[in-house]
């Protein structure tokens, strides 16, 4: 592995730069490289509690900020990011891996969340019922929480942090953000960002760190929530210990999604989005399709269509002009060239091996090229596991009731596809698929800002999805105020339940 000039990171709290004193550190990689492009602390939890404690010293400010004055800051947000999103793309490219061009979707996916959380204003707005018994008028109104903990993923250095932190500080919270110690410059970017956006120091902060830093941020009592994107064990683990110590926690997990192709379907559209769902962002996606259910007689046709295409997929440096870049570690790399020697080894065709592929980059970067295994079956880890890399298993089924049943049996409910051209077919796979976020002839179907992501099952711990009012709804809890004023009625005592009247 090669080494060329090595940033040293820091944390961010408080509005500065906060050097590590731990004296743990991670590397940061350069994946087309495979050369170390930064050193990483990694929060002690004395070094939690200190970014805890300037979050919450910024609270009460920050709560009794106006709506107009949180929301001029979050449109000096949007407006920056707008003008400097090239920088944030490259940062993400240079740690993710992730070609340029998807890394600027990334940013421009999390940009909607800041545009949905300018609408703050309307969106906290409560409800008022005059005379609700004689002279008595009742409101309820949404309130901050305090301190929320944001914990996110390698896959998504920008847009995840984004589905959560925009609506959080618009709706009055301070932020703890622990991202992934794989990919922290794009977290450090944005917090710059938001202290030139103007917004007060200690708003928003990043902890940099691994289970050290999350298991402080899980125990304190100053934080009152915590939103958790990541692998399906850590999701569950972040689950039970938040909500043990009492705080709402929305943690999103893994996923294996499915692709179902049924006979009428347009067989080259299907190819296409299989492809660009598959191998896109190298498969570390969460709405990845993972798992292709030919439906029928079409599986030979359709695999032949992929193979086809995936010969013209051009993978390497992401900063090229390639189709697909390299893997987030070669830990990772490892891992799925591993999976499909196991898969091979279990008797799943290899139509197209991304273990042979020719890479374009200088250095030793963590490739592995597009993948395409075939006749794949329900006992082989290739489909049991989430392998989060660039391989798309062919699973062959009679019927449209077959596909169901193998959705609806699997443990993970994210994301999942039809393609069709049958109305009925896709209305009763919409009403009958036991996964949270749904696509008709649309391959990856991340929800707009406006409505909430989340999945079902083990792709969702806890019950309230990502942004959207969901989003709104976790980051605020509700109040009922009851008044009554010009009551020329005085009762005098009584000690008797209240009674409308
Ligand atoms: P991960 O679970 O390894 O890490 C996620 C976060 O948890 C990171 O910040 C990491 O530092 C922290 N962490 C890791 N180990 C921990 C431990 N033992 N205790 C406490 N914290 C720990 O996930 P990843 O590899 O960064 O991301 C890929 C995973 O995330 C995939 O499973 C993918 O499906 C999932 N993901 C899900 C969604 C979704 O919306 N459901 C979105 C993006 C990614």
């Amino acid at each position: 592995m090669t080494t060329t000039e090595t940033k040293e990171l820091t944390h961010w709290v408080a509005g500065k730069p906060i050097e590590g004193t731990s004296g743990r550190f991670a590397d940061v990689t350069d994946p087309a490289t495979g050369a170390v492009s930064a050193h990483l602390p990694l929060a002690s939890a004395g070094e939690a509690a200190a970014a805890i404690d300037a979050a919450a010293a910024a609270f009460p400010a920050w709560r009794d900020t106006s709506l107009a004055r949180r929301t001029q800051i979050l449109f000096r947000f949007r407006e920056l990011l707008n003008a400097r999103s090239g920088e944030l793309a490259e940062l993400i490219t240079a740690e993710h891996g992730k070609v340029l061009s998807d890394a600027a979707g990334e940013v421009a996916r999390g940009q909607e969340v800041v545009e949905f959380a300018c609408g703050m204003p309307h969106l906290l707005k409560g409800s008022a019922t005059e005379n609700a018994s004689t002279s008595v008028d009742v409101r309820s109104i949404r309130q901050p929480l305090g301190v929320v903990g944001i914990i996110s993923p390698f896959n998504f250095p920008a847009m995840v942090p984004m589905w959560f932190f925009p609506i959080a500080i618009a709706a009055g919270n301070t932020v703890v953000l622990k991202p992934s110690e794989k990919v922290p410059s794009a977290a450090l970017w944005m917090a710059e960002l938001w202290k030139e956006a103007g917004l007060p120091d200690g708003v928003f902060n990043v902890l940099n760190g691994d289970k050290e830093s999350v298991d402080a941020l899980l125990s304190s009592p100053e934080v009152k929530s915590i939103s958790f994107v990541g692998s399906t064990p850590i999701a569950r683990h972040v689950y039970e210990t938040g909500t043990a110590h009492g705080k709402r926690v929305q943690a999103l997990g893994g996923a294996k999604n499915h692709m179902v192709v049924l006979p009428d379907a347009d067989l080259d559209l299907a190819a296409d989005q299989a492809i660009n769902a598959g191998f896109g962002s190298a498969g570390e996606r969460c709405m990845a399709i993972s798992a292709l259910v030919a439906v029928g007689d079409i599986a030979d046709t359709l695999v032949d269509k992929i193979a086809q295409r995936s010969k013209n997929l051009r993978t390497g440096d992401g900063r090229r002009s390639c189709d697909m870049g390299p893997l987030v570690t070669r830990a990772a790399r490892d891992r799925v060239t591993g999976y499909i020697d196991a898969g091979e080894a279990a008797g799943a065709t290899v139509a197209v091996d991304g273990r042979t592929a020719q890479f374009d980059a200088d250095g030793d970067g963590f490739f592995a090229g597009p993948t395409l295994l075939d006749h794949v079956t329900t006992n082989m880890s290739v489909y049991t596991d989430e392998i989060f890399g660039p391989v798309l298993s062919v699973l062959r089924v009679d019927t449209y009731e077959e596909a169901i049943d193998l959705i609806n049996s699997n443990p993970y409910g994210n994301g999942t596809a039809l393609f069709t051209n049958d109305g009925g077919a896709a209305r009763r796979f919409q009403n009958e698929v036991e996964v949270g976020m749904v696509g008709i002839n649309v391959p990856v179907p991340v929800p707009m800002a406006y409505y909430s992501f989340g999945g079902w099952k083990n792709s969702l711990f806890g019950d309230t999805h990502a942004h959207g009012t969901e989003g709104v709804h976790f980051f605020t809890r509700g109040k009922v105020v009851t008044t009554r004023w010009l009551d020329p009625s005085h009762a005098g005592l009584n000690l008797g339940f209240p009674q409308n009247t």
